[in-house]
């Protein structure tokens, strides 16, 4: 079994069967997300949603990733992404009272086979923001997400695609297990499918006034604390849990984090209601965009294997860029987040003044919370020499910071999965966070003992206090002068393998667990008809 699945007695028998199933034969996968880089982009979930349809078609399957066309959004993104061309496809679907037409669009993933359909929708998705507009939600994001979960499902009929898993990802696309299920079971083209929900992030639920049920087309008895309801109102996020034939969540520590009532943001009883079918997979890196050896936005090449006197270069680079001393003695600590609480940013708040009296140097970039983009800043134009801040969205530059950086920091309050971290440990840049979720699964603490076994990548905490968070970056600020063991340090990460291969074969074993268990279920279903029919007779 590939590490971070939990099994038990009832799982072990599901994946016997799926491994029987495997037999060489190619799945028909649709992935679908409200966001995939490099057509549209707020967070993780979008990496995730190429790097993983990627993976899988790597290694033989068919996969279909379905997105919203977001023509604003892809325009201000400029050159990098690929042709879009219109398939000639439409569908219709209704939402409440309405019938909505969109167009089925396709796209390519660059160096995959993976196929990419674009649902245009110009009154839903032609927007500045995928979701928010100067800091407010759009007024009618559950008619949109709704619109683009029937769109999933239509587009999938429409183009044939017969899938044997549809897997959904976060609240956005939670309705579509639910139509799996309720809808399109057993119609033409469904007969094989069954369905995969993607927990990213607990904190984003799609919770919506009860009235929005007559927008989603299903029946009110659905409407209930087992299904779709949470504390009166329509939550989606829940709808997603409750009736996929699997979940998953993106790292184990997060899976078991979510089911208590810390973590669970309202949902935990759901969660544990469904805790054998929940397993946490810890996301993996799309290597072909982050790899020191390779990467083309950063000053010198490196890596563990040849030598890593690039990084020199590249810390040297970044801190010319960002107007730092350029000093090969210090510290210089790297941040790439939105700036929010989620992200622990009111520690940095709280030890702010001690850290800027230590010999270290900070480089922030992101945006978030106000409070937390106006304190970064003016530490910056306080202290120009010790930190550096950009506000706002900078791809080149977040590559920039990962291999010109000594150590990142992601003191999270919560982390389903991280990926900065990740990228951090593959650039040797040596992380400083909060064991939590995916955090804790990647990271493990420069303890005398683990340094001892060669297994010490990184700082970590537990308690989220702003003392504990400075008293970590002291220590590595005492280990940096170290030469030998920060190297080793750095070789811990660097040398692991953190590409998605690991990530996308337990994936596989996920989907032959809910074909396997589908299979199962509609042979019940088959044998309860035949009985009913003989007791008629
Ligand atoms: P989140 O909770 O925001 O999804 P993750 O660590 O899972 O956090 O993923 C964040 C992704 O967004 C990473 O790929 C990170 O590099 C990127 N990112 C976040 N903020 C910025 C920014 N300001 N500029 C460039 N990339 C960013």
């Amino acid at each position: 079994m590939a590490p971070g699945v939990r099994v038990n007695a009832r799982q072990s028998a599901d994946v016997a069967e799926g491994l029987k199933l495997r037999g060489g034969r190619s799945m028909r996968i649709v992935l679908t997300s409200s966001e995939a880089v490099p057509f549209s982009k707020t967070g993780g979930l979008a990496d995730v949603a190429t790097a993983l349809p990627k993976s899988l078609a790597a290694v033989g399957h068919d996969v279909s990733l379905i997105t919203p066309y977001y023509p604003q959004v892809i325009r201000k993104n400029g050159t990098d992404v690929p042709t879009i061309v219109p398939t000639g496809k439409t569908i219709r679907v209704s939402i409440g009272s309405k019938q909505i037409e969109g167009r089925i669009l396709k796209s390519t993933l660059p160096g995959s086979r993976a196929s990419v359909y674009l649902i245009d929708q110009p009154a839903y998705f032609d927007r500045p923001g995928l979701y928010v507009e100067q800091d407010q939600d759009y007024r009618d994001n559950s008619e949109r997400f709704i619109f683009f979960s029937r769109a999933v499902l239509e587009a999938t009929r429409v183009l044939d695609l017969k899938p044997d898993i549809i897997h959904a990802n976060d609240w956005q696309t939670g309705l579509v297990p639910a139509l799996v299920n309720v809808e399109y079971r057993g119609t033409p083209g469904f007969e094989r499918t069954s369905s995969v929900f993607t927990i990213h992030n607990m904190a984003f639920q799609g919770q919506f006034w009860h009235w929005d049920m007559l927008l989603t087309g299903l029946d009110w008895k659905y409407f209930n604390w087992r299904q779709m309801e949470c504390y009166g109102h329509l939550n989606l996020l829940k709808t997603g849990i409750m009736f996929a034939d699997l979940v998953t969540t993106v790292s184990p520590t997060y899976s078991r984090e979510i089911q208590t009532q810390e973590f669970g943001c309202g949902l935990n009883s759901a969660l544990s209601s469904r805790n054998e079918d929940l397993i946490g997979i810890l996301n993996g890196v799309d290597t072909d965009v982050w790899n020191p050896s390779t990467d083309p936005l950063i000053a010198e090449h490196y890596s563990a294997t040849t030598s890593i006197a690039g990084k020199a270069a590249c810390k040297a680079a970044l801190q010319r860029r960002l107007g730092l001393p350029v000093r090969s003695d210090v510290l210089l600590l790297g941040s790439i987040s939105r700036m929010t609480q989620q992200k622990g940013f009111q520690l940095l708040e709280q030890c702010s003044g001690m850290l800027l009296d230590q010999d270290i140097q900070l480089a922030f970039l992101g945006s978030g919370d106000p409070r937390f983009e106006s304190l970064l800043l003016k530490m910056s134009q306080d202290i120009p020499t010790k930190v550096a801040t950009t506000i706002g969205y900078d791809e080149e530059l977040s590559h920039q910071i990962e291999a010109g950086a000594d150590a990142f920091l992601m003191p999270s309050e919560f982390e389903p999965c991280g990926l900065n971290q990740m990228y951090s440990l593959i650039y040797g840049t040596v992380p400083i966070v909060r064991a939590v979720g995916g955090l804790a699964d990647s990271v493990v603490d420069a303890s005398v003992e683990n340094i001892a076994n060669g297994t010490a990548n990184g700082f970590t905490f537990r308690e989220f206090r702003s003392e504990v968070l400075f008293w970590n970056i002291c220590r590595a600020r005492a280990m940096y002068s170290d030469k030998t063991k920060w190297n080793r340090l750095q070789m811990a990460g660097m040398k692991r393998d953190w590409s998605w291969k690991h990530s996308a074969d337990e994936y596989l074993r996920v989907y032959e667990r809910a074909i396997a268990r589908h299979e199962r279920k509609s042979e019940c279903d088959t044998n309860e008809r035949r009985t009913e029919m003989a007791s008629c007779r």
